[in-house]
């Protein structure tokens, strides 16, 4: 397949998706940390940190965390929780999912931690099911935003919250030439190198440059019908969190 992602009808993505994370489902966790040198680790704890599961409440917190791949996000939300939080990967790519439920087996949070196949756009959950929706590094690769976010909606009960990770736009002058260039330059560079492969990380590369930028990713989820909505940069803006809540 060609991963030019530039034009491609939206009605083609998903597959082509699809295939990118097959294709690299089993050097994912090596890869991340090879193409931001570990920073993935920081924003995602910092992700982690915002939504604070408590330790202790009389139920458990009850976390949906979409595209959740090999399950960076949940096993450090029930670690944080100290056990008192049962988290629900939904991802759409059976092979991200196989890499994730081994990692839960090794860790012994198999227990805390559930995997299942489901879309974004069309979760396979009843509404008002879950005191918080994550989605970290996930929601640029979904065709159709809005429908992702009206989902996160409709699973979340009232009062609960909405908290996205994802790579943004820098805002910071000189950081974001040299981010440019590490980009559309180093990134294929090293996939190849590392990977054997350049094409999954050119559409890494292509996928975050054409992400809507602070602002107006932050309209979008009002638009979906979240209220108190803000977003907080990481790195420059290389990465933002943005939050939201189902009042
Ligand atoms: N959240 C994980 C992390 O931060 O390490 C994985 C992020 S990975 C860059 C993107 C994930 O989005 C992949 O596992 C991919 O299968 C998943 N994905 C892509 N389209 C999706 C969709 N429509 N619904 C659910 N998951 C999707």
């Amino acid at each position: 397949a060609s991963f030019g992602f530039r034009d491609v009808p939206i009605g083609e993505k998903q597959g082509l998706v699809d295939e990118v994370f097959h294709r690299v489902a089993a050097r994912y966790d090596v890869m991340n940390d090879a193409m931001s040198g570990g920073l993935h680790r920081l924003w995602k704890d910092a992700m982690v940190s915002r939504l604070a599961p408590p330790r202790t409440t009389r139920k458990p917190l009850r976390v949906l965390d979409v595209a959740g791949g090999t399950g960076d996000i949940a096993f450090r939300i029930v670690e944080r929780a100290d056990g008192n939080a049962k988290v629900t990967v939904c991802d759409i790519n059976a092979s991200m999912l196989g890499v994730g439920r081994e990692r839960a087996e090794k860790r012994g949070l198999a227990g805390k931690v559930d995997f299942i196949e489901g879309n974004a756009e069309e979760l396979p959950f009843e509404r008002s099911s879950f005191d918080a929706y994550t989605i970290a590094f996930g929601i640029r690769n979904v065709p159709r935003i809005d429908k992702a976010l009206a989902e996160a909606y409709r699973v979340l009960k009232p009062g609960g919250r909405l908290l996205c990770l994802e790579f943004s736009a820098v805002d910071v002058p000189v950081l974001d030439r040299i981010y440019e260039t590490y980009s559309f330059k180093v990134i294929p560079v090293l996939g190849k190198l590392i990977a054997g492969d350049d094409e999954p990380y050119r559409y890494l590369v292509e996928s975050i440059a054409k992400f809507p930028p602070q602002e107006r990713f932050a309209g979008m989820i009002r638009a979906a019908g979240f209220e108190r909505v803000d977003f907080t940069n990481l790195t420059g803006g290389i990465a933002a969190i943005h939050s939201g809540w189902k009042i």
